[in-house]
């Protein structure tokens, strides 16, 4: 009967017909700030940041999942915190730009009991492309669009294009494109500073989220690497990649280096491990562990980081990362019934 229908379609005939589909279904590493209490802590939001951002990103969600809320909802709330706020330089408005000087937005989402998702890639001019991923899931019968379609699509669904390029971020690029090469007809940055001292940057953010009857939610959402030549994609947008919900399991997301994280199918791989046994945070290591594992054989040195966060059915939380040091670990931020607390992970290599 089902030959020709896709699940994702089947899903939505069956929720239109009201239609009820059976769903085919060593201790914690991480450090926490605060004392655990024991039994469940639902509804619980994870995000990939320290403290100081995730207080506030992490209230928006939990508002929502606390008067018993929609999931994505929830997390979305959290992921336009940052989206719309210039001063960070890595997610939505204010991201710094690729190397022709253009944001290009990337994000996804995946909703846990519909195993839905949808996302956005090189998406320009749309200052929250959670939402337009979300739009993506569902309202279009697709999971993934770019570019100048994805625009179309959120136009047509009555957003506004406008300019994401910040002043701080044009700056940024300039004094990057100024830079690179003695051989081009730009000159020198006119202050005479050559490189400034931050380099490329990645930056992200993951919200993941568990409601208080335990459905998953999560989205991932950036700008991605900066200067990145124009038309690059990242993990971020890439289900399984920069994020995965099994409802059955838990969710994961991952910051980072993306090239590394797509090619091991970092968040979906962490959510299996979480399925064969692991804590979140052993699950999050051993993908760091893999990425590692797979540059060691090529010979690479490992000059690069991902880190992932993941949350599992029973709302318990971990982070990971592959660089870190003991001043600055890998840290997420978590709310849940018990309060707000930093979760510290665990880390593989000592950053230099
Ligand atoms: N993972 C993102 C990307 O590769 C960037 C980041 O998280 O820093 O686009």
């Amino acid at each position: 009967m089902f030959t020709n229908l896709s699940r994702r379609r089947f899903l939505k005939l069956a929720a239109g017909l009201g239609v009820v589909v059976p769903f085919s279904k060593k201790p914690a590493m991480a450090k926490t700030k605060r004392k655990q209490t024991a039994g469940p802590a639902l509804p619980v939001i994870l995000s990939s940041r320290n403290a100081e951002w995730g207080r506030p990103v992490n209230r928006a969600g939990y508002k929502i999942l606390a008067k018993g809320g929609d999931v994505i909802d929830a997390v979305i709330a959290s992921a336009n915190v940052v989206e719309l706020d210039p001063n960070d330089d890595s997610v939505g408005y204010g991201g710094i730009p690729n190397e022709a000087g253009t944001v290009q937005l990337d994000a996804c989402v995946m909703h846990g009991p519909t195993h839905n998702c949808g996302a956005v890639a090189c998406l320009e001019g749309i200052k929250m492309p959670s939402k337009i991923a979300r739009l993506v899931m569902e309202r279009s019968d697709h999971i993934l669009m770019v570019g100048s379609g994805a625009q179309r699509f959120a136009v047509a669904h009555g957003y506004q294009v406008e300019n994401l390029l910040t002043e701080k971020a044009r700056l940024t690029w300039l004094k990057w494109k100024e830079n690179l090469s003695q051989d081009d007809d730009w000159l020198p940055p006119k202050d005479g500073i050559y490189r400034d001292s931050k380099g490329r940057v990645h930056g992200t953010i993951n919200v993941l989220g568990i409601d208080s009857t335990g459905n998953l939610g999560g989205v991932t959402t950036t700008s991605g690497l900066w200067f990145k030549i124009p038309g690059r994609v990242g993990d971020s947008p890439i289900i399984g990649a920069g994020l995965y919900v099994d409802n059955e399991i838990g969710a994961a997301g991952a910051t980072g280096r993306g090239e590394e994280v797509i090619r091991t199918c970092g968040s979906f791989y962490t959510v299996q491990m979480m399925g064969q046994g692991m804590t979140p945070a052993q699950a999050c290591l051993a993908a760091c562990k893999k990425i590692v594992a797979i540059n060691k054989r090529n010979g690479v040195e490992i000059g690069f980081s991902d880190k992932f966060i993941a949350v599992n059915k029973k709302g318990e939380v971990g982070c990971a990362a592959i660089l870190g040091s003991k001043k600055k670990p890998p840290l997420a931020a978590c709310r849940d019934k018990n309060g707000f607390r930093e979760i510290v992970g665990q880390y593989l290599i000592e950053r230099k």
